[in-house]
């Protein structure tokens, strides 16, 4: 028997040493540091590459990698255990090498660049020399990629792009962008894109806004892009011309389920802070642990929490073991559909629970609400997850002719009379 859900000493060692770590050296960060993408920043860069160095002592750095690329290899079972306490610190995935949308970028890298660009854009990424941004969305619509206009031309020995893109972010931070742009109008719509990449201080590449999410005003990191005339030399082509839509996908199945790795130590947070506040507070002569309507609401954000946590870590086993995501296409789109309904269940119910402490700004749970919503965007709206997740289940059914189901009960009990007749008139005739 091969099922186990316990995790092998060595490495728990690790994860107890992650989990002080975490706690110790990066949760503070939050509130002293700004963007933990901010390389400009002379504090961000005095207190997290010694973190880094620590986390490479400890080998736990750029863990979603294989060795060939500075990783460990650990493989996605044992990444998801430790996203389950890099989740808790929003600077915690670029200490340990790991974070968005820089992991993803550099899996492409890894996948489809050539020699030189992995020279020049791969390896300052995974040394986390530079950072980078994904630009696929455009302001006119971003479930739906057959719709995207931004259009790049060969002229002589480059490309020119034109067009906008919006909600790349971290755009403000980064080196370069990695572009999904048209390059074959007339080709069928799973060929008509390719992926480009576009050093941001190429002339041409604007950022809009610096948009952010929520309701405060401040500038935030999702960068509205224009690209005018941007020229770039052919070679920065990743991957085959029309091969835009294949790129893409190879890069968002890791980035879906990481996501919801880390999102389990959010959840776990709040649902933590749920349980001190119900023992601490008193209404009406009790705890508000004692009343029924209370516990339910600890009863059920902790099942959610475990329902979501067994399916995000069965999910990462099978990434793990069939090293395709094409054969857990089904699995990770369902995990991405639940990931943001859990993240808003129970950061509601905890909110609910601390009552007008619980909606101030001086507790994390109304900006967690919205952040549920983002878990729910990007990568791809849940809509459209939920229509992936039935389709591919539908393949593994066919319909019937019949005009009633092909298990109707008067169906199926004539079946039964009709494979036990013999037995049944031996009873009939011994009476
Ligand atoms: C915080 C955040 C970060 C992001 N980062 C990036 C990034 O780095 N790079 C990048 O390129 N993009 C990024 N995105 C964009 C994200 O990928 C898009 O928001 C997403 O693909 C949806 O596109 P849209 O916002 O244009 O919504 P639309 O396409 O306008 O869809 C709006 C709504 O329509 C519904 N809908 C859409 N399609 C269907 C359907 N088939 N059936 C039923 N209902 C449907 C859904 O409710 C959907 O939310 C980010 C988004 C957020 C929120």
């Amino acid at each position: 028997m091969a099922w186990d859900f316990e995790t092998d000493p060595e490495f728990q060692d690790k994860l107890d040493w992650m989990d002080e770590f975490v706690r110790d050296e990066i949760e503070p960060l939050r509130f002293v540091l700004g963007s933990p993408y901010d390389l400009s920043c002379p504090n961000r860069q005095k207190l997290i590459p010694p973190l880094q160095e620590e986390v490479k002592k400890r080998q736990l750095w750029a863990c979603h990698l294989g060795p060939d690329l500075g990783g460990q290899g650990y493989g996605q079972v044992k990444l998801a255990l430790m996203n389950e306490i890099l989740g808790r610190s929003p600077h915690a995935p670029i200490v340990f090498g790991c974070q968005a949308p820089d992991s993803g970028n550099a899996e492409i890298l890894a996948h489809y660049g050539t020699d030189e660009q992995k020279a020049r854009f791969l390896q300052p990424l995974l040394d986390n020399q530079i950072v980078s941004a994904y630009s696929m969305t455009e302001p006119h619509g971003g479930s739906d990629p057959k719709v995207f206009k931004t259009s790049a031309v060969l002229d002589g020995d480059e490309w020119v792009i034109n067009g906008e893109k919006w909600f790349s972010s971290n755009a403000r931070y980064a080196s370069f962008l990695i572009v999904m742009v048209v390059t074959d109008p007339q080709a069928p719509p799973y060929n008509k894109m390719s992926m480009f990449l576009v050093p941001k201080e190429t002339p041409g590449v604007k950022i809009v806004r610096n948009v952010g999410v929520g309701t405060g005003t401040e500038e935030g990191s999702h960068g509205y892009v224009r690209y005018t005339d941007v020229r770039i030399p052919k070679d920065h082509l990743l991957g085959q011309r029309g091969q835009g839509f294949v790129v893409a996908q190879t890069r968002l199945g890791g980035g879906r389920i990481h996501h919801a790795m880390r999102t389990i130590a959010k959840v776990r947070t709040a649902f933590d802070q749920m349980c001190e506040r119900v023992l601490s507070r008193e209404t009406q002569g009790e705890l508000l642990a004692q009343k029924q309507l209370v516990q339910e609401k600890i009863a059920d954000s902790w099942t959610q929490i475990e329902q979501f946590r067994l399916f995000v870590l069965q999910t990462a086993w099978k990434i793990d073991k069939y090293k395709d995501y094409r054969m857990v296409r089904k699995d990770i789109s369902a995990v991405k559909t639940v990931m943001p309904k859990v993240y808003l269940d129970v950061f509601s119910r905890a909110l609910m629970i601390h009552g007008s402490l619980g909606v101030s700004n001086e507790m994390p749970y109304s900006a967690g609400v919205i952040d549920s919503f983002h878990m729910a965007l990007a990568d791809g709206p849940t809509e459209v997850h939920k229509v992936t997740v039935a389709r591919q289940l539908l393949r593994e059914y066919a319909g019937t002719d019949d005009l009633f189901p092909t298990t109707h009960l008067p169906k199926l009990r004539q079946a039964a009379y009709d494979k036990y007749a013999g037995v049944l008139e031996q009873e009939v005739a011994a009476l």
